[in-house]
């Protein structure tokens, strides 16, 4: 409710990043929404999501853009990284050529935020590991290499979604405090 947000101690704004179809949209719905969708729903311009949640005794709010649809053509704006202080980085662990855009990614995003800025580099759809094309320790190097946080999630099964936000978001806060 309006009073409720009045009593946010922060505001924090972060980002959706990674190739076209690794489930971010299905990610940020499950954690700002517990909902889920199969087919993938194309929007226009640039949507968020807020979310309240308490981390140690302070309220955070949450405000999580997605990209709708530029990613497919790498037409993402600096207004949609500007005043980011984390991202969660999606790759799918079914399409490798999605794990070898992490970079891209990692570049595109270190020129247009701050340098303390948390990413969270996350394998998506791990329900599908009989399709698996990424390893999960080849996840873990590549975010030990480039010091990033690392976590498998499913958006299907909830499995890890709300930990890989809450990950990102309570280092946000000890950046802050
Ligand atoms: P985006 O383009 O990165 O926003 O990806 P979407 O969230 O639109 O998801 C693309 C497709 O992958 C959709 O058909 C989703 O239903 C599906 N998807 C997303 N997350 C998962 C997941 O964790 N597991 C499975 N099996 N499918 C997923
Ligand atoms: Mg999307």
């Amino acid at each position: 409710s309006y009073s409720y947000d009045e009593e946010c101690d922060y505001l924090f704004k972060a980002v959706m990043i990674g190739d076209s179809g690794v489930g971010k949209s299905n990610l940020l719905s499950r954690f700002a929404k517990d909902e889920f969708r199969f087919d993938s729903k194309p929007t226009i311009g640039v949507e968020f999501a807020y979310r309240n949640i308490k981390i140690a005794d302070k309220i955070i709010k949450a405000q999580i853009w997605d990209t709708a649809g530029q990613e497919r053509f790498r037409a993402i704006t600096s207004s949609y990284y500007r005043g980011a202080l984390g991202a969660l980085l999606v790759y799918d662990i079914t399409r490798r050529a999605t794990f070898g855009n992490i970079k891209k990614w990692l570049k595109e995003l270190r020129e247009y935020s701050n340098s303390h800025m948390i990413i969270v580099l996350v394998g998506n759809k791990s329900d599908l590991s009989k399709n698996r094309e990424v390893q999960e320790e080849e996840g873990k190097e590549l975010a030990e290499t480039e010091g990033l946080y690392f976590m498998e999630t499913s958006a299907l099964e909830n499995l890890n979604v709300q930990d890989a936000f809450l990950q990102m978001f309570s280092k946000i806060l000890e950046n802050t405090v």
